[in-house]
């Protein structure tokens, strides 16, 4: 499991984490919901190893990760700018991360042995990018470049890049923020049948409470830097443990 403790962070005199304490379950599919700057991203950012807490500790698998490189952590962050290489096909855009793999890895050995071992690998490479593009059905796309796609399949890209690291949680912030209301409605249940495929482990940041509620497994609103409450979206719903809960719940999106 993912675990914070007493997620603590301020930017100068602004504190814009304060106390957070959550538990996010392996498999499952949780989302940190709340109005504009009540600290989500900031919280994922902290979650993902981009922002060091003031306070607190993060820790994956019961290993404390909190001061770790995010390259350590083996999670998998998707933006909501889909954050592709322009001059890349799909295929080189979904390697990238394989190749950055390889290569810290292969940086001891002479040249001649890496260009053995690159070639050896190259094979692997392709038979994991051609997978997690069966995965997202865009295998008819990878010699594509990122500007001949839809926004529904640069996000697809997206996603099969996260996919090959093979991470232990999916960490998404707004990923379908820039697409149009039937894109993002077709985006909602492609993204939730990825999970239950998957079985893999999702922590989604939304300000769309609707989006929120029919994609998780448990929603954690966030008000000002806290938890406001923590539960299932029936229990959001049925259960608003404050008026705050209930406010956010019932506004339209
Ligand atoms: P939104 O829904 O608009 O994306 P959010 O919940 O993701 O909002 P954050 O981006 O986490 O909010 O920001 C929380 C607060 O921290 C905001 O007031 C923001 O202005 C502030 N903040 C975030 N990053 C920085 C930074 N690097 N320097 C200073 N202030 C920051
Ligand atoms: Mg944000």
């Amino acid at each position: 499991s993912l675990e914070l403790t007493g997620i603590g962070k301020g930017f100068g005199q602004t504190e814009v984490l304060r106390g957070i304490d959550l538990t996010v379950r392996p498999g499952e599919f949780l989302s940190l919901v709340g109005m504009s700057g009540c600290g989500k991203s900031t919280l994922l950012r902290i979650i993902a190893g981009l922002e060091t807490p003031d306070r607190g500790t993060v820790s994956i698998g019961g290993a404390d990760v909190t001061g770790a490189d995010p390259s350590d952590r083996n999670l998998a962050m998707v933006f909501q700018s889909y954050a592709l290489y322009p001059h890349m096909s799909v295929r080189e855009n979904i390697a990238t991360p394989l190749r950055m793999r390889r290569l810290s890895g292969w940086a001891r050995l002479p040249l001649v042995g890496r260009m053995i071992a690159g070639r050896a690998a190259l094979d692997d490479i392709d038979a994991a990018v051609e997978a997690a593009a069966g995965v997202l059905e865009i295998g008819a796309l990878l010699e594509r470049r990122p500007a001949e796609l839809s926004g529904g399949q640069r996000q697809r890209v997206a996603l099969a890049r996260a996919l090959v690291r093979d991470p232990a949680a999916f960490l998404m912030d707004e990923p379908l923020s820039n697409l149009d209301a039937k894109l993002r409605a077709h985006m909602r249940a492609e993204l939730s049948a990825l999970h239950r495929r998957l079985g893999a482990t999702f922590v989604y940041v939304t300000h769309d409470q609707i989006e929120a509620m029919t994609m998780s497994d448990r929603i954690a609103l966030m008000i000002e830097g806290r938890i406001e409450q923590l539960g299932t979206p029936d229990d959001l719903y049925r259960a608003p443990a404050t008026l705050r809960v209930a406010r956010f719940i019932g506004q339209p999106s």
